[in-house]
This record gives C-alpha cells, structure tokens and sequence, in this order.
C-alpha cells in the first residue's frame, strides 16, 4: 500500500499566481462609480497623472474598499509552520490545502540555508537574527534531517501496518512541505504584507519569521507587476493596508 519514496530537503518556498483578476484599473472603478459612474478601463491611459493621484489618495486617507474588487489566486509551497502562521490572515483571504487524511504525504522537508540566520538576539517584540557558525548551521541540518528521516520511516511503518494516514501523521514534524491554494485581494494582501514582510518604507515594522516573509516577498513581486500604481501608494504611505 505504501511506496514510501526518500525524504528530500529543500529550503526555498515557491509561489505561483495560478490566477489573477487584478489592475489598478478595478480600484479607479470602484472609486468613481459612486460620483461619475465611470466604468472605463481606459481611465489610467486617459489621464495616468489623476489616476494615480486618486489611488494615492485612497491609500493615504484609508478608504480601503476600492482596493478589495481584484482576486488573485496563489499556489504555494512552504512547510507547515509557515502555513500555521498563514492562516492567522483570517479577513478577505480563501485557503484550500492538501489533505494528509486523504494522501499519504511526500517525505519533502525544509532545511535552513547559509542565508537563514540562526541566532535571535533582544528582547520579544524586538528581535535581531545575526548570522550562525558553520557549526551551528551543520547542526541545525543534521539534526532536522535525522528527525525527517525517523519520523518518515515511523510514518511509513504506521501506514505499513494499516493505520490510517489522519493518525499516522501526527508522527511528522512541522518542517514537512505542504501546499495550498490561497486566493486573495489587494488590500487583504496589503495587509499580509504590513505583518508579514519587513521593508524600509514600512512605517510601522514588523517581525516576522523569515520563511513567511520569503513567501510574502514572492508574492508582493507578483502583485507589483499587476497593480504598479496600487503598489507604489503602499509604499509610498509607509505599507499600512487602507
Ligand atoms: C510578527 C508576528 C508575530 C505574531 N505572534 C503571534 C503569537 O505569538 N501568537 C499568536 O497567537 N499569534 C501571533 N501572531 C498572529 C497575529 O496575532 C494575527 O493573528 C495575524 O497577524 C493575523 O492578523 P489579523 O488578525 O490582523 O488578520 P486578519 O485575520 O486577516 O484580520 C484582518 C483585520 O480584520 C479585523 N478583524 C479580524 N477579525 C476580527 C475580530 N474577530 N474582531 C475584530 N476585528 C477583527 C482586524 O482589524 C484585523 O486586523 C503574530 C503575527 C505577527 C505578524
């Protein structure tokens, strides 16, 4: 029943936008609907200058409606602790996940790279990471990859031994891969991104964990493409969702 492949380790997360509905343009709409009724999708080339001082002036005063008629779907890959703090993001966001109940899950398992620093230092709710020694890196690998590696064997045995998959896989550790689709707007998104990223436009910074933020940052980069002048009043009003 169960053909147990080898763990594989990874430490990168991936973000694909599956599907996108989103431009500057549906903000514009939305915002003058109510007084002008213009619904032109030429309104940005008709007059570039107005649309984007309109968009600016949504963001800085908070008027955050116009900002929710976009949806963009994302596929990501990313261990289970990065989507436990994920799905905190309760408000203007859809989440489907695969099922360890209905699956026996891939042995695939996150492992820091030399680029991840180790060590925390400060107190909570300020904390800096520095970089770790060669020694500790070595050890943060080995013993994750040790673990993996038992708790998958474990895994496999328990599914072996006809025990379903929902109760064997309380043997994995939470640096196991999952995937998900998390569909979301722009000012939903903005506001993942206020918490969840860390920038020096940010008037109000945040700390968080780096893998979400590595997922964050990927996603900004294709919300950026979609909606430049949506995007560029974000920063420009310090990357405080309206
Ligand atoms: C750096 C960092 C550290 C964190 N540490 C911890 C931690 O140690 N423990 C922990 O449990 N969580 C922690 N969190 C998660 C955090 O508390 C939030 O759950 C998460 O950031 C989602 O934010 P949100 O509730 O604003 O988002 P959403 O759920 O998307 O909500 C968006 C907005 O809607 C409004 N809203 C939503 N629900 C309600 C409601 N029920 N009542 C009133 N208004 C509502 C609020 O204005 C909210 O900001 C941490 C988050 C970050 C960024």
């Amino acid at each position: 029943m169960t053909d147990s492949p080898a763990p594989s380790f990874r430490s990168d997360m991936t973000v694909e936008l599956v599907k996108h509905s989103a431009a500057d343009t549906d903000v514009l709409w939305a915002a003058r609907v109510s007084t002008a009724g213009e619904q032109s999708l030429d309104e940005l080339k008709k007059d570039p200058e107005r649309s984007k001082g309109l968009i600016n002036y949504l963001m800085r005063d908070r008027h955050g409606s116009p900002f929710e008629h976009n949806s963009m779907t994302f596929f990501i890959s990313a261990p289970l602790f990065v989507f436990r703090e994920f799905h905190r993001h309760r408000v203007g966001w859809s989440y489907n996940e695969e099922s360890g109940r209905y699956r026996q899950l891939q042995p695939v398992f996150y492992v820091p790279d030399e680029s991840r620093k180790l060590v925390q230092q400060g107190r909570p709710g300020k904390y800096e990471f520095v970089e770790g020694t060669p020694e500790q890196h070595k050890l943060t690998v080995e013993a994750m990859e040790d673990t993996y590696r038992t708790a998958y064997a474990r895994y496999g045995e328990l599914l072996e031994a006809g025990v379903a998959r929902e109760v064997a896989r309380a043997v994995l550790p939470v640096g196991l891969y999952s995937s998900m689709y998390a569909t979301c707007n722009a000012r939903s998104l903005m506001h993942f991104l206020g918490l969840r990223t860390q920038h020096e436009q940010a008037k109000v910074p945040s700390f968080p964990q780096r893998e979400i933020e590595m997922v964050g940052e990927l996603m900004e980069q294709r919300w950026a493409e979609l909606m430049p002048l949506t995007y560029a009043a974000f920063n420009a009003n310090g990357r405080v969702a309206p």
